[in-house]
């Protein structure tokens, strides 16, 4: 039987967890653990056959010529933009609904982020802001690809053409979502000038540690990106350019070669699962998120929206049903980056923020669990909001 069908019982639906490494380990452990010890026996740790390895077959899964394996998300950002040579003076226009990194990646350089709105309907970039913002100091447009739903990028792309903007993808959160339309095929992250990955152990390809990834269709960037990743060397002990240590572990190259192999099962499962939630909540008092708007969703995050969101946490909370709020607080209003930045209202991006919340999901994750979440939201739904 498999742990989706298997029945719980009452105690260990009360244990629903946000995320589930280990019944993901346990499904492939045979596999991973002889691959970690191959290289443990190799002798090689760092920058070996199975970074190359990971890198033709992500290069083939992507379905972009050359793939650039670094270590974490953020410094796959970080690389993509020194190779631009982006830096003071410039402007990225980017989202406010993110993670710290897209923004302070940009930071680092130099460079000035311009946030402007995220559409309402799939909460990514939105095309006519952009369009409203170019200026003379904008060189990049960095959408984010935010829970795995594709930002619009036909329309982005068209944009970044006219104006001779490098197109940067945050797609951290979106390996194997893809594009629908004029950009048919390509995958998340294949559509722009560089497209940046995380493979953090919650992201939908997840190593067993920090390793990020950046693909480009450009050789001359994946050369630079090679040398920034290196000390700025292609050869050792020259230095041509002022880069970093990024180089990725072979042990995080073996478990995702292993990871990648089983990708389109774990991205299949967590739609499936996303369909019982939305299907499940039909009628209640959350919005559930837009599927597919420009493209296949790839769900890291399964996220609602609830009016009465701080309370509905605590009625979950209460059920000792997890959840999460990403982002409780949109960049532009981070004090980390106050000051890097010239302030505009972002009117979505903040009633997105003060509504969201995330439920749990994960490939292996059990209907009854999905259901233990959804009748707890129904019953609160249910419920009469107290008087202020
Ligand atoms: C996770 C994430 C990053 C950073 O990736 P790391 O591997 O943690 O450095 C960047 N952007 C977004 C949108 C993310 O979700």
């Amino acid at each position: 039987m498999s742990t989706r069908d298997r029945r719980l019982a009452p105690d260990e639906i009360l244990s629903v967890p946000m995320l589930d490494l280990r019944s993901e380990y346990s499904l492939l452990e045979e596999e991973i653990s002889a691959a970690v010890l191959e290289v443990l026996r190799s002798g090689s740790f760092v920058d070996g056959p199975e970074v190359d390895a990971l890198e033709a077959e992500m290069a083939a899964f992507l379905d972009v010529p050359h793939a650039v394996a670094c270590s974490s998300g953020t410094d796959a950002l970080r690389l993509a933009l020194m190779a631009t040579g982006i830096g003071a003076g410039d402007e990225v226009i980017t989202t406010a609904f993110t993670f710290i990194a897209t923004a302070s990646a940009i930071v680092e350089t130099g460079a000035t982020p311009v946030f402007v709105d995220v559409d309402p309907r799939s909460w990514t970039l939105d095309p006519e802001q952009v369009a409203a913002a170019i200026g003379p100091r904008t060189r990049a447009i960095l959408p984010v690809h935010l829970y795995g739903q594709p930002a619009d990028m036909n329309s982005l792309r068209a944009l970044s053409r006219k104006h001779r903007l490098v197109l940067i993808e945050d797609s951290a959160q979106a390996f194997g979502a893809s594009l629908r339309g004029e950009l048919k095929h390509l995958a998340a992250g294949a559509c722009g000038d560089f497209g940046c990955f995380s493979l953090y152990p919650s992201k939908n390809l997840g190593g067993y540690g920090n390793a990020g990834l950046v693909v480009t269709h450009s050789r001359d960037s994946a050369q630079r990106l090679r040398a920034l990743r290196n000390h700025g060397s292609h050869q050792r002990y020259q230095h041509e350019l002022l880069g970093i240590n990024s180089r990725m572990d072979e042990i995080q190259a073996a478990v995702l070669r292993i990871k990648l192999r089983h990708l389109e099962r774990a991205n299949r499962e967590r739609r499936n699962i996303a369909a019982q939630y939305t299907a499940q909540l039909a009628g209640s008092a959350v919005t559930t998120p837009s599927a597919n708007v420009y493209g296949r969703h790839v769900y890291n995050q399964y996220t609602i929206l609830c009016r009465r969101r701080d309370a509905l946490m605590q009625c979950l909370q209460d059920r000792s049903i997890p959840c999460a709020i990403h982002y409780p607080r949109p960049l532009h209003q981070q004090p980390a980056l106050q000051g890097s930045f010239a302030a505009r209202a972002l009117p979505v991006t903040e009633r997105l923020a003060s509504q969201c919340l995330s439920l749990p999901i994960y490939p292996q994750m059990p209907s009854p669990f999905i259901q233990a979440v959804t009748s707890a939201i129904l019953d609160f739904s249910s419920r009469k909001p107290s008087m202020p």
